[in-house]
Order: C-alpha cells, then structure tokens, then sequence
C-alpha cells in the first residue's frame, strides 16, 4: 500500500500527490542546502538566521530555536555557538526571566538574511506559472494538509496575527506603541509584531466563535 511502490501510486491519486510533495520537500532541502554552502553555512544555520529575522519577537530565544529546529537545546545551542562565531548572532539576556537566552541576529546576520532569503525563488516561480484559479485550489488544498501536519505533530505552524483565533486588532487605541491584543499571551501587540510568525498561531477557523 506504499506510495513509494510505483505500481501501487498509479493506482491512487493521492500517493501520486504525497510523492509529488516527498520530491517538492526533497528540492527545498536542496535549495537550503546550496544556498547555505555559498556562505558556509549548514541548513540548521540558515533556517536559525530566517527565524530569527521573521519569528514573533517573544519566541526568539534558544528554546524557541529549539522548537523551530525541531532539536534539543544541546543542539541547538551548538548552532547559535556557530553563528556567534561567525558573528552573525548575539546572545543577550532575557529580563522576563533569567533562565531564557534570548537570540538576536547582529548586522552582518541581517545583511546574510537578505543574501539568503530568495532561495524559495524557483519554488514559487514555478507556482506562479499555474493559472490562478489553480494557484488558489492549491492553496486551500495545501492548508488542509498542512494543518492536518500539524495536528499530527508533524510540523509547527508559523504565521502571523492577522488571521489567528486570538488576534483582537486595535483594541487599545490609547496605546499607539501596542494598539493591538493577543488573547492567548493577555499582551498588547506593537503593529509591528504582527507581521512576525508565531508558533502558538491558531487558525480561525479552529475556534468557534
Ligand atoms: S497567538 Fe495569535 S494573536 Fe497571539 S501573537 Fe501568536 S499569532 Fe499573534
């Protein structure tokens, strides 16, 4: 019943699917990892520095690496040692609580972020030379997987405010620093952050209203 028995996913739509994204996972491994080489970086180090740059404020920490990484902290801090080497990120302190190790990407990260962050160009050009209304069928279709994924616990969803279960957008007028709320922290929100991907994102329409 394996789709990787080619006799088998001929038979079955949907083998031919999760092979067809077995192989879109293989090539974005790839990608990762020929992007990575041309600075001397490992594929863990290249998704720490992309986390870093677009993770929720809150999460950049060594335990929210960790989660990212899908890796145990002893690990994980072998890949923050490694970029700290190469200057790249700073450790700092977390003032909420001396236990945390907070992550942040120096200068030189942040010019290496924008050296990496189109390694998804191939990716998505080949996406976007498929009619819209197919582009939009796939999206609703790659969604209900990927929470599935998640539901599983397969992978962590990242994503940002604007379309979480616990987002109250301008509930605090009087606060022009941090207009909004998260209902699952109890914290204002600076407009800012919102645009950063959260971990604890919760679709809407997961929650009923
Ligand atoms: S839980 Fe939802 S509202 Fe709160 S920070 Fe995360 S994405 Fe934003």
């Amino acid at each position: 019943m394996s789709p990787f028995n080619p006799r088998v996913r001929s038979e079955r739509l949907s083998g031919q699917i999760a092979i067809a994204l077995y192989r879109i996972a293989q090539a974005i491994q790839i990608m990762v990892r020929r992007a990575g080489q041309v600075y001397g970086l490992s594929p863990a180090q290249v998704q720490a520095l992309l986390f870093l740059a677009y993770a929720r404020p809150g999460v950049r920490t060594i335990g929210g690496l960790a989660q990212r990484l899908q890796a145990t902290l002893a690990t994980t801090s072998e890949v923050v040692d490694a970029l700290e080497r190469k200057a790249l990120i700073a450790r700092e302190p977390w003032p909420e609580d001396h236990r945390v190790i907070g992550v942040r990407l120096t200068a030189a990260g942040r010019r290496r972020v924008t050296d990496l962050e189109h390694l998804l160009d191939d990716l998505e050009a080949a996406i976007a030379e498929l009619p819209e209304t197919d582009q939009q069928s796939l999206h609703r279709a790659l969604q209900r997987i990927v929470r599935r994924m998640a539901t599983a616990g397969h992978v962590v969803v990242y994503e940002m405010c604007w379309g979480c279960a616990f987002f109250r957008p301008n509930v605090h007028p009087e606060n022009p620093a941090a207009p909004h709320h998260c209902a699952f922290m109890d914290a204002p929100l600076p407009d800012a952050d919102t645009y950063t991907e959260c971990p604890d994102f919760t679709p809407r329409e997961e929650v009923p209203t």
